[in-house]
């Protein structure tokens, strides 16, 4: 059976489209953690891991990607930016999520800093990404990791 955006794509799920073209879709989430979190796939099906697929692929779909962020920002009133993440352990069809980031309309046109109030560390994956900052870390302990990192292949 074809995964759920395939059934999407193909019109055999029902879903909330809010954008499309040939090649894209973009339609909101129906498990949304904030209003008008929404969902960008290719409506050709690709393995979920965004850094797989091929650049022009994936560069295409980051390029639509962005016109539903600004069609969201648009939309919302309360919202300045919305954020864009690759993740793809919820459904295995590669996806954009994007986030949009209500109660920034005070920063549109004099950007100010917004700090979070949470307090976590991440050992493992916990099935979703968080982008705050935890405690400063040790200068010592960043360029080790660092310095291994730069001498892996690319
Ligand atoms: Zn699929």
């Amino acid at each position: 059976m074809a995964c759920v955006f395939c059934q999407i794509v193909h019109g055999e799920l029902p879903s909330h489209v809010v954008a499309e073209n040939d090649e894209f879709l973009a339609f909101l989430s129906i498990y949304p953690n904030t209003l008008g979190a929404t969902v960008v796939i290719p409506k050709q099906h690709f393995s979920s891991y965004a850094f797989n697929l091929d650049d022009e692929i994936l560069f295409k779909l980051v390029k639509f990607t962005k016109q539903v962020a600004k069609k969201l920002d648009l939309y919302f009133e309360d919202v300045a930016r919305t954020a864009m993440v690759f993740e793809g352990f919820g459904v295995d069809h590669v996806h954009a999520k994007l986030f949009p980031m209500h109660g920034t309309q005070h920063t549109q046109h004099h950007w100010q800093p917004i700090k979070s109030l949470v307090d976590l560390y991440f050992d493992q994956y916990q099935g979703y990404i968080s982008s705050h900052d935890y405690q400063r870390e040790d200068d010592a302990k960043l360029a080790a990791l660092a310095q291994k990192i730069r001498a892996m292949p690319h």
